[in-house]
């Protein structure tokens, strides 16, 4: 079990990382211990694209290293805190993915101008503004959950992006539709005029349409495919 737990962890780090979410050795992603001891996550001072298997371990919700070597990051609040408030969080992304995140700096709305937003839109990405600096302690964690309260991802306005799902697999995908999204609303801002989006029933209707479970899983399969040595 714990071999397929350090694989699913190392596969949605080494995705972020391909997916430019990396910034240097910082950003994580975390699959709940199915025994209830923690979260399964990146040992701190490795790029995301450098995760294996051998560099994950299971950290407590009181910050201990359970299992595994090396130092562990000091946001693990994040992670332990959303799981703790969210019964049906399975897996959940931190990175400081760039345009997600300048979007948020910028003070603007996730819109839903292409289909990647639909996946967020209604009710959107909350804003979590309570601080920019570090995740550091449980009470923080458990301010940035109720921030996200039942949303599928929250900015960490002037810091990053926090996505969930029911597993890392479906945390991971949302944090590249994310970076996505954002990335299509700057471009389509560079044209300069008023752009069209979806409204919220469209929005809706298209979220079932092109991202319901079987689709991620194949996103999920694909973004797997396309790491360096697999295929
Ligand atoms: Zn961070």
């Amino acid at each position: 079990m714990s071999e397929q737990i350090r694989e699913l962890v190392s596969l949605s780090s080494r995705i972020l990382g391909a997916g430019d979410q990396g910034d240097l050795v910082w950003g994580h992603s975390s699959a709940r211990d199915p025994e209830g001891r923690g979260v399964w996550i990146k040992a701190a001072g490795w790029g995301l694209e450098e995760v294996t298997p051998s560099r994950v371990q299971l950290v407590s919700p009181a910050g201990e290293v359970l299992e595994g070597e090396g130092p562990r990051h000091s946001e693990y609040p994040i992670h332990t805190e959303i799981m703790a408030a969210r019964a049906d969080v399975g897996g959940v992304v931190h990175t400081h993915s760039p345009y997600a995140v300048a979007l948020a700096a910028a003070g603007q709305e996730l819109l839903p101008v292409s289909h990647a937003a639909n996946f967020f839109v209604p009710p959107g990405v909350p804003r979590f503004t309570g601080t920019a600096d570090l995740i550091l302690t449980p009470a923080l964690g458990r301010a940035v959950a109720a921030t996200l309260a039942d949303a599928s991802a929250v900015f960490l306005v002037n810091h990053g992006i926090v996505t969930v799902g029911p597993t890392l697999r479906d945390a991971t995908v949302a944090a590249i539709i994310l970076e996505r999204a954002a990335y299509q609303q700057w471009i389509t801002r560079g044209f300069g005029t008023w752009p069209t989006w979806s409204d919220p029933g469209e929005s809706v209707a298209k979220r079932e349409h092109i991202f319901h479970p079987a689709a991620v899983e194949q996103v999920w399969e694909y973004l797997v495919r396309r790491l360096p040595g697999r295929a």
